[in-house]
């Protein structure tokens, strides 16, 4: 409740919304045991008294009854008939909803189209052929703006279920046996709670109003009984003359619907997860970057050369370290693995490379990323432009979330051709041909017009390679461009890459969790733990002797042929979380080899010789040669 309270507070509208709306609710509440005049009692000798004049702090109306107290006792009645409308418009609108999402077909049909009959009608219309129909009275009032707002909760809640209705979750609690109705309360309700609660705090205020109006027209509460829609109507004869009269009212309804709508606002962000990781607002093109310049110059043969890279994302007053301290080279044809745990930093490394760390939340606050002689992370991201897809271009893991599934093969492989500069229909045609050829597709021409979803994912995957190879890059960086695939065709995809780096002279990072494929194809390798790289050194040398007792335990972990009986070991307990890092090693709490010293200070990277270096204070013995 207090992180609720918190997070609520963060938005200052919110919480404004919210004092106004908790002092015109005790307002509301308290009204019969204030020192108020009868709101009822007719004193036509006083018609009219102006605000602040004695007895009657807001004045009087035509009828001479006292304002103050109509208003209050108004202000009650509006709200509670708002409250009770939208308590039965959300109930009776999210179990029709829940109904036609969860049944599907036939039912579905047949109450979502009785549903759009009754939105085809405008609100107010609607709600006055209610009443006409039911007689006026505040009690038909009620009920004609429920029935007017149970479309907007059926169809809402509808669309919400539809979408969880085929998940895994709900299937394993059909297998499970659970009947219909225990699984829409136990597995369907809790998770479309929170958007009937957003949707009826958006929409309270807005029924507050139609009751007014409702009123206003005499058609909602009965004289002499006040509400704000009422009040409103017996005042508008007097609007010139005795303008207090309306305005008084007037102010109140606004007052409640704003602070109303401010308090739901606040509600929605705090309810909606998306929303507190900052991940629907909208990203920019590029991570930001906020650091001091650095001047570095690459050397001979390195191509691309991360210093001191370190990304944060900063969500509220929480800042997570997703990469700290991360240095790697990778030079010109060369391929370079990185290899860690899932959640190490890999994934953000690499993104940060291109900036495409979705920015807020992340932001990269120290470091360089040195390519083709400049730093990338100084360019604007129009400069960035002429970089990514073009001199360096990135593979990504799942191969069905990356390609687009409305275009055909071709039409996608064609927009990453023309990305770099104009080319002409057939020649962009013949250029796609060659790169599915590239990537061994077979039966390229065929191939172009497929959509995704009639490719396999190994074939996808494919795809998504040539598009990275459309502008002849220097260096590809493939984010695990194997995980989602089954083995066989892993070793396929591995080979194409081999291929293409021989052929072309690619130089290439390639993301991994498996050391199996690292010793395949990596010729040099960098282990990450909790966001910074623990190890780093030549495949073979690492594979052979191993430094870090991370890096050790992980090789364990590996299964290998020939190797006889052994058991394979699982590393216990769990990665540091990232936003409560340790003072001393990281991976400190898990190691076997661990001394008082590992737990104190932060451990610096150190040169181990030939190519290797390593973040420990007591590395293995590393065998010679
Ligand atoms: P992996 O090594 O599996 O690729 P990532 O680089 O994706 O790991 O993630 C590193 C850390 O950064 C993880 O702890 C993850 O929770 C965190 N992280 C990644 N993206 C975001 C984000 N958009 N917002 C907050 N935290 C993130
Ligand atoms: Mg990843």
């Amino acid at each position: 409740m207090t992180r609720f309270i918190a997070l609520f507070a963060r938005s200052q509208l919110a919480f404004f919304g919210l004092i106004v709306l908790s002092f015109i609710l005790l307002l509301a509440i308290f009204t019969p045991f204030l020192p108020l005049n009868d709101p009822n009692v007719i004193d036509t000798s006083n018609r009219f008294k102006l605000p602040f004049s004695e007895g009657a702090i807001l004045g009087t109306d035509h009828l001479g009854r006292d304002l103050l107290s109509r208003l209050l006792w108004g202000t009650r009645l509006s709200i509670a008939v708002g409250l009770c409308a939208a308590i039965i418009a959300a109930f009776i609108g999210s179990a029709i909803g829940i109904t036609a999402g969860y049944y599907g077909g036939h039912a579905d049909n047949f109450i979502m189209r009785g549903v759009d009959m009754l939105m085809a009608f405008p609100y107010i219309l609607l709600a006055l052929a209610i009443v006409a129909a039911l007689g006026p009275g505040l009690m038909n009032a009620l009920i004609a703006v429920a029935i007017v707002n149970i479309p907007f909760f059926a169809r809402n809640i509808r669309g919400v279920t539809i979408g969880i209705v085929h998940r895994e979750f709900v299937d394993a609690a059909r297998l499970s046996g659970m009947s219909n109705t225990k699984i829409i309360i136990t597995e369907i309700l809790p998770n479309v709670f929170p958007v009937i609660v957003i949707a009826m705090s958006t929409t309270v205020g807005w029924m507050i109003l139609e009751t007014a109006g409702l009123s206003f027209l005499g058609l909602g509460s009965q004289p002499p009984q006040a509400d704000l829609g009422s009040m409103l109507g017996e005042a508008r004869a007097a609007i010139i003359t005795s303008p207090h009269t309306s305005v008084v009212p007037g102010i109140m309804i606004l007052i409640i619907v704003m602070a109303i709508n401010l308090v739901g606002d606040g509600v929605r962000d705090v309810l909606d997860p998306r929303l507190k990781s900052g991940a629907l607002s909208t990203p920019r093109s590029t991570t930001e970057v906020s650091k001091n310049k650095s001047n570095t110059g690459l050397k001979n043969q390195i191509l691309l050369s991360i210093n001191a890279l370190k990304t944060e994302f900063r969500i509220g007053d929480r800042i997570l370290k997703a990469v700290d301290d991360v240095s790697l080279t990778v030079d010109k044809g060369q391929c370079l693995g990185i290899i860690g745990e899932s959640g190490s930093g890999k994934s953000v490394t690499a993104l940060s490379v291109m900036r495409l760390v979705s920015s807020p939340p992340g932001v990269i606050t120290n470091g360089s990323i040195d390519f083709n002689g400049g730093d990338l992370l100084e360019l604007s991201s129009e400069d960035l432009r002429a970089f990514r897809g073009k001199k360096i271009s990135y593979v990504f893991q799942d191969p069905l979330s990356t390609l687009h599934p409305l275009y055909t093969v071709g039409q996608q492989l064609s927009e990453a051709i023309q990305s770099n500069s104009y080319v002409g229909k057939s020649e962009k045609n013949k250029k796609a041909l060659e790169l599915l050829k590239a990537v061994r597709i077979s039966n390229p021409e065929k191939r172009l017009n497929s959509y995704p979803h009639e490719l396999s994912g190994g074939m996808r995957q494919r795809i998504g390679i040539a598009m990275a190879l459309a502008n002849d890059p220097d260096i590809i960086i493939a984010d695990e461009p194997t995980t989602a695939l089954d083995v066989t065709v892993q070793a396929q995809i591995l080979k194409l890459f081999q291929d293409l780096r021989r052929e072309k002279g690619l130089a290439l990072v390639f993301i991994t969790h498996d050391f199996g494929v690292i010793s395949q194809i990596c010729d040099k390798v960098a282990v990450m733990y909790a966001g910074k790289v623990v190890e780093i050194g030549p495949t073979a040398k690492i594979l052979d002797s191993p430094a870090h007792p991370y890096t050790a335990r992980l090789k364990s972990c590996v299964p290998e042929l020939g190797q006889g009986k052994r058991n394979l070991l699982a590393i216990p307990g769990f990665p540091p979380m990232i936003d409560n890092m340790p003072s001393g090693c990281a991976f400190a709490s898990r190691c076997q080899k661990v001394k008082q010293n590992c737990y104190l200070t932060a451990v610096d990277f150190t040169n181990i010789g030939q190519e290797r270096g390593v973040r420990c204070l007591f590395p293995e013995e590393i065998k010679a040669g």
